[in-house]
């Protein structure tokens, strides 16, 4: 009999995760598979480590990894993922947001249609806010021009993968980690499920507009090198209109004689172009920063508690 692990990265979620475990176990109940559910607190300040406690006390299909801090929900799934002795291993979030109801589909998928992973995709963002969506939208268009992984829109980090791919996923050992872009980049055949969006059962979204705003440019950054070659492109075309402009300054004063005039203009192109090289500056800047972060080889989570003797506590 196959073997699903269930990871589950949690923070703050001591409402849900009762909800959430429930619902898990009757739909793997129903599928008559074996299965662990792997509970990732990741530095909860409220009491969610105390109900994963009581969760692992009463079924001894799950285990608990509680970082020693909080390390993102990258890192969190990233724990799971090396802890993981499925065959099959999902990744859901512990508000429901991932129905649990769509496994026994995903994992029919994977073993007669010869899929390596079902990945799931929102159809629609019922319940955002749409400035917000509208900004996804337009941040998964350019990421997919400027970069060789395929990133769908609306995909969520919710998916079935077989044990292949997860060992390839384990194998990437970045510690600037954007899921979605390593799913893509790893490649194997992957099914896009749809599914309408559900709004979360109970607690709140750890994502602030600034948060995704800023996990947008990470992806950027770690998927693509095209913003650091928009520097010489535009510089090309600054020296070519100075080239220009240039010739109409010789060409004006040889016709009509000079004048003491344009001085703001002048202060102008000077401060526009100040603008431009500090903005250029500020893109390396921020490919140094993510090197910087890479040279120094830090393990990407630290497990300080498990009810798991042979757990992976640090990688
Ligand atoms: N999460 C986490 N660490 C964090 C933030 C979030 O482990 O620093 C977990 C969270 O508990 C949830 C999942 O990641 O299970 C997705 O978070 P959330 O529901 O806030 O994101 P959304 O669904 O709104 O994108
Ligand atoms: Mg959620």
């Amino acid at each position: 009999m196959s073997k699903i692990s269930i990871i589950v990265p949690c923070y703050n979620e001591q409402e849900a995760l009762p909800l959430f475990y429930k619902e898990a176990v009757r739909v793997l109940n129903d599928m008559k598979v074996s299965y662990e559910i792997i509970l990732v607190n990741d530095g909860s300040k409220d009491q969610t480590l105390d109900v994963m406690k009581q969760l692992a006390s009463s079924d001894d299909n799950v285990a608990y990894l509680s970082l020693s801090r909080n390390f993102g929900k990258e890192a969190a799934m990233y724990a799971g993922f090396c802890n993981a002795v499925g065959d099959y291993i999902a990744v859901m979030d512990a508000d429901l947001q991932d129905p649990p109801s769509l496994l026994p589909e995903m994992l029919d998928i994977i073993q007669e249609q010869g899929y390596d992973s079902v990945a799931t995709r929102r159809v629609n963002r019922k319940g955002e806010p749409p400035i917000r969506s509208w900004f996804a939208r337009k941040f998964y268009q350019l990421i997919n021009k400027i970069s060789d992984a395929d990133i769908v829109d609306g995909a969520r980090d919710f998916r079935l993968m077989t044990r292949a791919m997860v060992d390839a996923i384990v194998e990437m050992g970045e510690c600037n980690r954007f899921s979605k872009g390593i799913f893509g980049w790893i490649g194997f055949k992957t099914y896009w499920m749809p599914y309408e969006n559900v709004e979360r059962v109970a607690g709140e979204t750890k994502w602030s507009f600034w948060k995704l705003f800023k996990y947008a440019i990470d992806g950027i950054i770690n998927f693509s090198s095209v913003p650091l070659s928009l520097s010489s492109w535009c510089g090309m075309g600054m020296t070519l209109c100075s080239f220009l402009v240039l010739i109409g300054i010789i060409v004006r004063r040889l016709v009509w004689g000079d004048s003491v005039a344009g001085w703001a203009s002048t202060v102008c192109v000077i401060v526009f172009i100040g603008g431009l090289q500090l903005f250029f500056l500020g893109i390396i800047g921020q490919y140094l920063a993510k090197m910087y972060l890479e040279t120094k080889h830090r393990p990407h989570y630290i497990v300080s508690e498990s009810n798991r003797k042979d757990a992976i506590k640090i990688k």
